[in-house]
C-alpha cells in the first residue's frame, strides 16, 4: 500500500517555489502525496495566480503556516525576515506535522526542505522523520554555502560572514571563480543583514551536512567539476514544467498568455525575449536606455517589465516608444517563461541569469545576452559566456550603463555569429539527456523515490 506523505518548503521567493513545486509534482507523479508549505504572504501570491486545479491531483495540498512578521510587515527586509522566520516556523511546523499525523491515513514520512530553510531539518530530525534537503540554483553556488567553514579559514570572510576583501576566489581551480561580495549574504544589504542571514544560513548548512539526502536542480552536463568535488550532492535536474501544455502553478504574478499568440505571428527564431526574474530592478535611466537599445535593433521583442522592475511606482518609457514600436514590440507584466523560450520564433534570451533562467533558456537550446543582477547571477554568467559559451555578456560602460548601442552590437552579434546557438543546441542536447531514461539525473529521482517508498508496506 502506498502511505508516503512528504512536507516539502521552499524559501519565500519566486526562483525557489517553481522549482520545488516542478520537483513536487514529480513524487505525486509516483504515488506520493504533498504537502506544498508556503509562507502566508507566498500562499496569498500563489493562490492568487493559480485558479484552477491545474492538473495537480488530490496528492497534493498546498497549505500555509505564518513567517512571523504581520501581514503588512516588509519582507524586504532580510534580517528582519530571515529571524522571524528562524523563530517562529520550526514550532509552527511541529504542530503542523502533529496535526497531519493524528488527522490524515497517511503520516509525515520525509521532509524536503529548501537549503535557505534548514531550520526545518532539525524539527525532522527530532520528531524522527526522514529529511532531505534541496537546492533550486547551481551547484556551485551550494558549494560555497557548504564551504563556509573554508572561507572563513582562508581569509576571504569573516566570522560574521562580511567578506574581508574583494579578491576574486576560487574553490576549486576547476570550479567558477566567485567575487565574495556576490555571495549569496554578502550581497543583501549591509554588515548587520549580512550578518543574520549568514548566521542563519551556516545553521541551515551544518543541518543540510547531517542530511540523508542534497539534491540540486542542476546536471552533471552542467556543473562536472563541481560535483565530482562534492559528491555528496546530487543532481536532478534540470527539471523541465513537468506538463508544458497546462497552466503552471507556483506563480506570484499572473501570466500573460496572450504573448504566445503574438509569438506564433512572428518569423521563426526571429525575437529577442528580455526578462530579468523576480528581483531584478533598473534604474529609470537604464531601463530607458534599455527600451532605446530594443528600439535601434530593428527586430521583434518580448519584454517582460514586471511591476516594480524600477523604483518609480510607474514605469515610464522614452518620448515617443511606444508609438515607433507599434506592433513590432509586445510588453508584458508577467510571461509564461518556459512555454515563450520554447516557441520556434524565440531567437535568444536577454536575461538577468537566474538559474532558473539559465536552465530554461539551456533547456530550450536558446542563446543568452547576459545582464546579471546579484549574487549568483554572475557565476551563471560565467558559465554562459566561457564555459558553456552559449552567449555574450552585456558590458556597462564607464558611467555604469548598458548603453543601448552595446544591446544593439551584441544582439547582432548573438544572432549573426552561427557559433551561439550551436553551443545553446548541443548543451541542451546534453541538459536534457541527464533527464531521460538513464540519465544521471534520472537516475538519481528514481533512486530518491525508491529511498522515499522504502518505508511502504
Ligand atoms: N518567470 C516567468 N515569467 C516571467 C519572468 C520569470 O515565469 O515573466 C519565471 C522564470 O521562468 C523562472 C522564475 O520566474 O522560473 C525566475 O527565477 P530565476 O531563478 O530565473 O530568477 P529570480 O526571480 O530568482 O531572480
Amino acid at each position: 500500500m502506498e502511505n508516503s506523505h512528504v512536507i516539502a518548503i521552499p524559501y519565500p521567493a519566486q526562483g525557489h517555489v517553481i522549482p520545488l513545486l516542478e520537483f513536487a509534482q514529480r513524487l505525486v507523479k509516483q504515488g506520493i502525496k504533498i504537502t506544498f508549505i508556503n509562507t502566508e504572504v507566498t500562499h496569498k501570491l500563489v493562490a492568487s495566480n493559480w485558479l484552477e486545479k491545474d492538473g495537480f491531483s488530490d496528492l497534493m495540498q498546498m497549505v500555509s503556516l505564518p513567517d512571523g512578521l504581520e501581514l503588512w510587515e516588509d519582507r524586504n527586509d532580510l534580517a528582519k525576515q530571515t529571524e522571524a522566520i528562524f523563530q517562529t516556523m520550526p514550532a509552527k511546523l511541529e504542530q503542523l506535522i502533529n496535526t497531519i499525523n493524528k488527522e490524515d491515513d497517511r503520516k509525515i514520512t520525509c521532509v524536503i526542505a529548501d537549503v535557505s530553510m534548514g531550520w526545518a531539518l532539525p524539527v525532522a530530525e527530532k520528531m524522527g522523520i526522514r529529511r532531505a534537503s534541496f537546492w533550486p540554483a547551481s551547484v556551485v553556488t551550494l558549494a560555497s554555502i557548504l564551504s563556509f567553514q573554508t572561507l572563513i579559514d582562508d581569509g576571504i570572510i569573516n566570522h560574521n560572514g562580511v567578506p574581508i576583501n574583494g579578491n576574486i576566489f576560487q574553490l576549486s581551480p576547476t570550479m567558477p571563480p566567485i567575487k565574495p561580495a556576490n555571495l549569496s549574504w554578502a550581497c543583501i544589504g549591509d554588515s548587520d543583514t549580512t550578518k543574520t542571514v549568514f548566521l542563519a544560513i551556516v545553521e541551515a548548512a551544518k543541518a543540510v551536512l547531517r542530511n540523508e539526502r542534497i539534491l540540486c536542480n542542476s546536471s552533471h552536463h552542467l556543473e562536472s567539476a563541481t560535483f565530482s568535488l562534492f559528491p555528496q550532492v546530487l543532481p536532478i535536474g534540470p527539471l523541465l514544467a513537468s506538463n508544458r501544455l497546462a497552466k503552471q502553478a507556483g506563480h506570484f504574478w499572473p501570466e500573460d498568455y496572450t504573448c504566445l499568440t503574438w509569438l506564433d505571428d512572428q518569423p521563426a527564431c526571429s525575437v529577442i525575449y528580455i526578462a530579468f526574474g523576480s528581483f531584478t530592478i533598473l534604474d529609470q535611466a537604464q531601463f530607458e536606455e534599455l527600451a532605446l537599445g530594443l528600439e535601434q535593433t530593428n527586430r521583434p521583442f518580448l519584454w517582460v517589465v514586471r511591476p516594480g522592475i524600477t523604483k518609480e511606482t510607474t514605469v515610464s518609457y522614452p518620448e515617443g516608444f511606444m508609438d515607433r514600436i507599434g506592433n513590432r514590440g509586445r510588453i508584458v507584466s508577467w510571461a509564461p517563461q518556459q512555454k515563450v523560450l520554447s516557441h520556434p520564433s524565440v531567437a535568444c534570451f536577454m536575461s538577468h541569469c537566474g538559474w532558473n533562467s539559465t536552465l530554461e533558456g539551456v533547456n530550450n537550446g536558446v542563446p543568452f545576452m547576459c545582464w546579471p543582477y546579484f549574487a549568483d547571477q554572475f557565476q551563471n554568467e560565467t558559465y554562459i559566456c566561457d564555459i558553456w559559451e552559449n552567449g555574450l555578456a552585456l558590458e556597462k560602460n564607464i558611467g555604469g550603463i548598458i548603453t543601448g548601442e552595446e544591446i544593439k552590437s551584441k544582439v547582432n552579434k548573438v544572432l549573426s555569429d552561427t557559433r551561439f546557438k550551436d553551443n545553446a543546441v548541443a548543451l541542451k542536447k546534453k541538459a536534457v539527456s541527464s533527464i531521460r531514461k538513464g540519465g544521471s539525473s534520472e537516475k538519481n529521482l528514481s533512486e530518491f523515490i525508491e529511498w522515499i517508498k522504502e518505508n511502504e508496506n
